[in-house]
């Protein structure tokens, strides 16, 4: 997944829009191996030893599907990462739902919500397949 290279990052379209997206549910890492290798390189953990250093990193674990996912903590504002400048991930570590995001003028054209559209690949559904098959090669 070559996220890190979609052109669809820093739209004028998303600045004036000014993060809807972020404001409603934060997008998570779809691919595990990429979680680990941006913030435990060359590290293996467990769910339980994931969950415990999660917090310093201002994540937390969404386990409501029965498969431990990360995600960035969220409050009432939206995602704890929407900063007044932006994401204060830098690009190379957001989560791969942000990266995939595909803006759309549509969701400008209304008052709220979010029309952007994420690819089928990077669904939720498709990261808990994922973040599954991680989990049983732990
Ligand atoms: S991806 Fe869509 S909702 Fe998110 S900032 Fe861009 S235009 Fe707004
Ligand atoms: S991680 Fe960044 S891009 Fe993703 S929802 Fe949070 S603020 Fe938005």
């Amino acid at each position: 997944m070559l996220l890190e290279k979609r052109d669809s990052l820093n739209l004028p379209l998303c600045r004036e829009c000014g993060g809807r997206c972020c404001q409603a549910s934060p997008g998570i890492w779809v691919d595990p191996e990429r979680f680990f290798s941006i913030f435990f390189p060359g590290q293996r953990l467990t769910v339980e030893q994931l969950r415990g250093e999660l917090p310093a990193l201002g994540l937390v674990l969404w386990e409501k599907t029965g498969v431990p996912m990360p995600a960035p903590r969220s409050l009432a504002s939206g995602c704890a990462f929407l900063g007044t400048d932006g994401c204060r991930f830098s690009v190379a570590e957001r989560p791969c739902q942000c990266l995939a995001l595909i803006p759309s003028k549509e969701t400008l054209d209304q008052q709220q919500g979010c029309l952007c559209r994420l690819p089928e690949e990077f669904s939720r559904d498709a990261a808990s397949q994922r973040w599954q098959k991680y989990w049983q090669t732990v």
